[in-house]
Protein backbone atom coordinates (compact mmCIF):
# COMPACT_ATOMS: atom_id res chain seq x y z
CA UNK A 1 0.00 0.00 0.00
CA UNK A 2 0.90 3.49 -0.80
CA UNK A 3 1.87 5.68 2.08
CA UNK A 4 0.32 8.94 0.79
CA UNK A 5 0.36 10.78 4.56
CA UNK A 6 1.95 13.99 3.27
CA UNK A 7 0.20 14.80 0.04
CA UNK A 8 1.86 17.37 -2.22
CA UNK A 9 1.15 21.10 -1.40
CA UNK A 10 3.26 24.21 -2.62
CA UNK A 11 2.96 26.95 -0.06
CA UNK A 12 4.05 30.52 0.22
CA UNK A 13 4.53 32.71 2.62
CA UNK A 14 6.78 35.62 3.51
CA UNK A 15 10.54 35.39 5.34
CA UNK A 16 9.92 37.25 8.58
CA UNK A 17 13.97 37.45 8.08
CA UNK A 18 13.93 39.06 4.95
CA UNK A 19 10.84 40.06 3.82
CA UNK A 20 11.17 37.49 0.40
CA UNK A 21 8.23 35.18 -1.06
CA UNK A 22 9.50 32.10 0.17
CA UNK A 23 7.95 28.37 0.07
CA UNK A 24 8.01 25.17 1.23
CA UNK A 25 9.06 23.81 -2.38
CA UNK A 26 6.27 21.23 -2.52
CA UNK A 27 6.92 18.92 0.29
CA UNK A 28 5.97 19.52 4.03
CA UNK A 29 5.19 22.29 6.04
CA UNK A 30 8.22 23.80 6.30
CA UNK A 31 9.26 26.78 4.43
CA UNK A 32 12.64 28.07 3.10
CA UNK A 33 13.67 31.19 2.12
CA UNK A 34 16.83 31.76 -0.21
CA UNK A 35 18.60 33.93 2.59
CA UNK A 36 18.89 30.81 4.67
CA UNK A 37 15.46 30.91 6.69
CA UNK A 38 13.62 28.26 7.19
CA UNK A 39 10.37 27.68 9.88
CA UNK A 40 7.32 26.83 9.95
CA UNK A 41 4.14 29.36 8.88
CA UNK A 42 1.56 30.26 11.71
CA UNK A 43 -1.76 28.78 12.09
CA UNK A 44 -3.38 31.72 10.80
CA UNK A 45 -1.65 31.95 7.83
CA UNK A 46 -2.15 28.76 6.86
CA UNK A 47 -5.49 28.84 7.55
CA UNK A 48 -5.82 32.20 4.97
CA UNK A 49 -4.15 30.52 2.46
CA UNK A 50 -6.24 27.57 2.71
CA UNK A 51 -8.96 29.90 2.30
CA UNK A 52 -7.60 31.50 -0.45
CA UNK A 53 -6.92 28.60 -2.20
CA UNK A 54 -10.64 27.59 -2.12
CA UNK A 55 -11.64 30.66 -3.24
CA UNK A 56 -9.35 30.44 -6.17
CA UNK A 57 -11.05 26.99 -7.11
CA UNK A 58 -13.93 27.94 -7.46
CA UNK A 59 -13.61 30.82 -8.88
CA UNK A 60 -11.99 28.82 -11.57
CA UNK A 61 -14.92 26.24 -11.62
CA UNK A 62 -16.89 28.99 -12.58
CA UNK A 63 -15.05 30.61 -15.29
CA UNK A 64 -14.84 26.87 -16.96
CA UNK A 65 -18.72 26.34 -16.35
ZN1 LIG B 1 14.53 35.28 3.74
Amino acid sequence: MDKMDKPLVFMDGICPKCGNMCGNRGAGDILRCSCGWSGKMDEKDTKALSELIRRHKERNKEAST
